[in-house]
């Protein structure tokens, strides 16, 4: 695309566009330092008062010719068309080459539908950044659709806000509280709070896109004065996001909602337990926004809040401070992990050549959703809005640790898993999932520093470590301490999940296989352990049977095939007596990161967070 040479036509053509594209030569600039680091740029440009001072409410919206329509634009001006919009040059620059990339239409300002074509354009025109503001994040222009560029050299993005990059048509789409950039095929979302500062009275900026990224515009001499450094990060900090917004899309059919005086959303039909035998639909109430993406309801709430709810959702009111504190950090660390990182979907089973001789080998991990970050129901975490009241204690728990997270060696937020009890030993990450390795995510014994771990993957150590009931913090049996972990822990009965057992007829063992498989595999003669983690848990089994024979993995799927539910772990050992097989077994879950038994027994014990998340964290940083 020859744009230079669009561009020199047009200046050519209309003089006081042109004059205005000169006396960019000889605009005041300076630079500041913010208290939070960064240096900004402050540009002195009162041809941009019309702009920066455009009333943007509807009725004068209504009222004025719009100056993006062909028809009410000046004679001199040229435009070049581009799929279906049409690039014109800004006759009220910035930078030299500023760009508007209007919509030959007349239609609202909405980036839902344009993402593809945002990118398309980055690339179309290499050298320049391409942005959109929204119709409530600085557009002058909120009801005739229009992009703007200029050389990239110009765009930082970069300051006291959150922002992040936007891969795939996303749920930001709908939203008009936001400021977008795009260089060379790369999005990156800055959400906002606010469409002008508190002090737009006094000082007359309109943060847009280009005020977010490095430079701020003042329309008259008082206020490039007056902008300092504190006052530019001040501004930056009040239009803008702090902290990470989440898009929680809401499982189940429910479309509508009803939004209150307070803005409280009321959404009647959102299912939790989805697919589960406790499976049901519920009414809760929302705040944050809601809005629709591909006929789905989306809840974009702050991060903390959406904490708060998730963890009095998953944890018991009597849960002690220290437990919800290190739980809480998890949680945040989870579900920013799941919106960073880009996650291999792992659901199909693994080239042949990996399979170290299975039949079949899979594993179960969360498929990315598509259009928000996470679901609402149990499949990512539970989440309920704020019809679940928070406990005073989750919210302190919540507050207390805000904004900490857990991260890797590399810097990156790590993947932090948890599970009900470990059952005296944690497992390795790659047993149970990928086969990669995770610095953070080591085999160790669930027990004091020191404390030994036997090789668990023999069969005669594992044999005699699941047969003993070795000390570990989760080997408990306080009923106070099980209490805040357990629901609905019944203080009658014994806890059967450090050491456990599970017997079945030869008959029924067979019958169970062949419908919880679909393979027949006729009468099950013998059921082996081929491959132990370091916790003692089962990831290849050898299942023969009359009929067939086959090695299976991982750990999943053998809790599923050998149980009408779930089996309590793959940590067993296999006992034949005369026509029934007896599994030993120990701990409850896949033993992958925190056990949270073990992790409320060692609140109990009057260890503080930082060490809860060490000990089940190790090459962590807080
Ligand atoms: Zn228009
Ligand atoms: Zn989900
Ligand atoms: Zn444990």
């Amino acid at each position: 695309m020859e744009i230079q040479e669009f561009i020199e036509r047009q200046l050519g053509l209309w003089p006081a566009a042109a004059e205005r594209f000169r006396a960019l030569e000889g605009v005041e600039t300076k630079t500041v330092e913010m208290p939070c680091g960064t240096t900004y740029r402050v540009q002195f440009n009162p041809s941009r008062a019309v702009s920066t001072r455009a009333k943007v409410d509807a009725a004068t919206i209504a009222a004025r010719p719009c100056f993006l329509c062909a028809r009410n634009r000046p004679p001199e001006q040229l435009s070049m068309p581009w799929e279906d919009l049409e690039i014109l040059v800004n006759p009220f620059p910035i930078f030299p080459g500023h760009l508007t990339i209007a919509a030959r239409d007349h239609q609202p300002q909405t980036l839902r539908g344009r993402v593809d074509q945002m990118k398309r354009l980055s690339r179309e025109l290499p050298g320049y950044t391409i942005f959109f503001n929204g119709a409530k994040a600085g557009a002058s222009a909120p009801d005739h659709f229009h992009f703007q560029a200029v050389p990239s050299r110009f765009m930082h993005v970069g300051g006291p806000y959150e922002s992040y990059k936007l891969t795939g048509e996303g749920a930001e789409t709908v939203d008009e509280m936001i400021n977008a950039v795009c260089t060379d095929g790369v999005l990156t979302v800055i959400p906002r709070r606010r469409h002008r500062p508190e002090c737009y009275d006094q000082i007359g900026v309109s943060p847009a896109s280009i005020d977010l990224c490095g430079t701020l515009i003042a329309v008259s001499c008082e206020d490039f004065d007056a902008l300092t450094g504190e006052r530019v990060e001040q501004i930056l900090r009040e239009v803008t996001e702090q902290e990470p917004q989440l898009y929680v899309g809401l499982t189940g059919d429910a479309t509508e909602f009803q939004t209150d005086a307070e803005g409280i959303h009321t959404v009647a039909g959102v299912r939790i337990g989805d697919g589960f035998h406790w499976q049901r639909d519920e009414t809760f109430r929302y705040g944050g926004k809601m809005m629709k993406f591909n006929g789905r309801l989306v809840n974009r709430i702050g991060l903390e809040e959406y904490l708060k709810s998730v963890i009095s959702s998953e944890m018991s009111a009597t849960s002690s401070i220290e437990l919800l504190k290190a739980h809480t950090v998890i949680s945040r660390s989870w579900v920013l992990a799941q919106m960073r990182a880009t996650r291999v979907r792992a659901c199909a089973g693994i080239p042949v050549n990996e399979k170290e001789g299975a039949d079949l080998l899979q594993w179960f991990d969360r498929d990315d959703h598509e259009g928000f970050d996470v679901c609402s129901d149990d499949h990512c975490q539970r989440y309920q809005g704020i019809t679940r009241q928070t406990s005073p204690l989750v919210a302190q728990a919540v507050d207390a640790t805000r904004g900490l997270v857990l991260t890797t060696a590399d810097g990156r937020i790590a993947d932090a898993r948890f599970s009900k009890c470990c059952g005296g030993a944690f497992e390795l990450f790659e047993n149970c999932w990928e086969p990669r390795h995770h610095s953070y995510l080591e085999a160790g014994p669930d027990a004091p520093e020191g404390s030994p771990l036997p090789d668990l993957t023999g069969e005669e150590e594992a044999r005699r470590w699941i047969l003993s009931a070795p000390p570990a913090y989760c080997n408990c049996e306080d009923s106070e301490v099980l209490a805040q972990v357990l629901n609905d822990f019944d203080r009658e009965t014994t806890p059967d999940f450090y050491r456990w057992e599970v017997a079945y007829g030869v008959d029924e063992l067979s019958d169970l296989i062949r419908r919880r498989s679909g393979i027949d595999f006729g009468r099950i003669d013998a059921l082996e352990p081929v491959r132990r983690g370091l916790s003692g848990r089962i990831y290849q089994l050898r299942i023969r049977g009359s009929k067939k024979e086959m090695i299976v993995g991982k750990e999943l799927i053998i809790r599923r095939w050998l149980s009408e539910s779930h089996l309590r772990s793959s940590a067993f050992v296999v006992d034949r007596q005369d026509d029934k097989f007896i599994l030993h077994g120990a701990g409850w879950g896949h033993g992958v990161g925190l056990c949270q038994i073990g992790a409320a027994m060692m609140a109990a014990q009057g260890f503080n967070y930082q060490e809860i998340l060490r000990h089940y964290f190790p090459n962590t940083t807080l």
